[in-house]
């Protein structure tokens, strides 16, 4: 029943890139067998971010119940995508086993305690994965080399939530990396990515 599964962005923070405003989303995906929440944002502004002007709107003050959700994904674990995670104590996360690798070892990758906070409950994943009927991970390399994509089965074509695969949506109409041309061999229907208000729609 594909047509049950229901997609919302969130709206979690703002940051500013070369002082354009970079709005930041994460989704959720209510599905009839379970809720999955696609990245978690970022709580706090760390001074590390300063130069973004980071501005969140934390996942505990929005109306959403933390405690309904069963599933989180991390698309990828810059600091932005996973800086909620500590909200979600328990609860189980998947992420690309590289991308977990990468965060905790590479300099300079993202704020890395917030990769790791108390509490947190990663699945590693490696390569593509069925969450639940109709929503599968698929990794999606470009952006980091560990990114992965949420292909979720909602009609006669896919929606998937992309992470920062594409960080705008001219990366979709001239896709340069793996990530990306694997999102358009999909042929989607419509794509959510983390930086824009909207989903992109094929127009075709
Ligand atoms: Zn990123």
């Amino acid at each position: 029943m594909p047509a049950a599964i229901r997609i919302t962005p969130i709206h979690v923070g703002d940051l500013s890139a070369d002082g354009k405003p970079m709005p930041v989303y994460v989704h959720l995906i209510e599905h009839p067998e379970g809720r999955v929440l696609v990245d978690t944002g970022f709580t706090e502004a760390h001074p590390a971010t300063a130069d973004l002007e980071p501005r969140p709107y934390p996942l505990d003050t929005q109306d959403l119940d933390l405690a309904s959700v069963d599933f989180v994904v991390n698309t990828h674990l810059h600091f932005d995508h996973c800086g909620g995670n500590h909200l979600l104590p328990g609860t189980p996360i998947y992420v690309q086993r590289q991308e977990l690798d990468d965060a905790r070892t590479l300099d300079d990758y993202t704020i890395r305690e917030w990769v790791d906070p108390p509490g947190v409950n990663y699945v590693p994943v490696d390569g593509e994965h069925e969450l639940l009927p109709g929503v599968r991970l698929v990794p999606a390399p470009g952006h980091t080399r560990g990114s992965q994509i949420v292909v979720v089965d909602t009609g006669e074509r896919p929606t998937i939530i992309a992470g920062d695969t594409a960080v705008w949506f001219g990366e979709l109409e001239d896709p340069q990396t793996e990530g990306q041309r694997l999102i358009l061999s999909l042929h989607p229907e419509h794509v959510w990515i983390s930086h824009e208000h909207t989903a992109w729609t094929s127009e075709d």
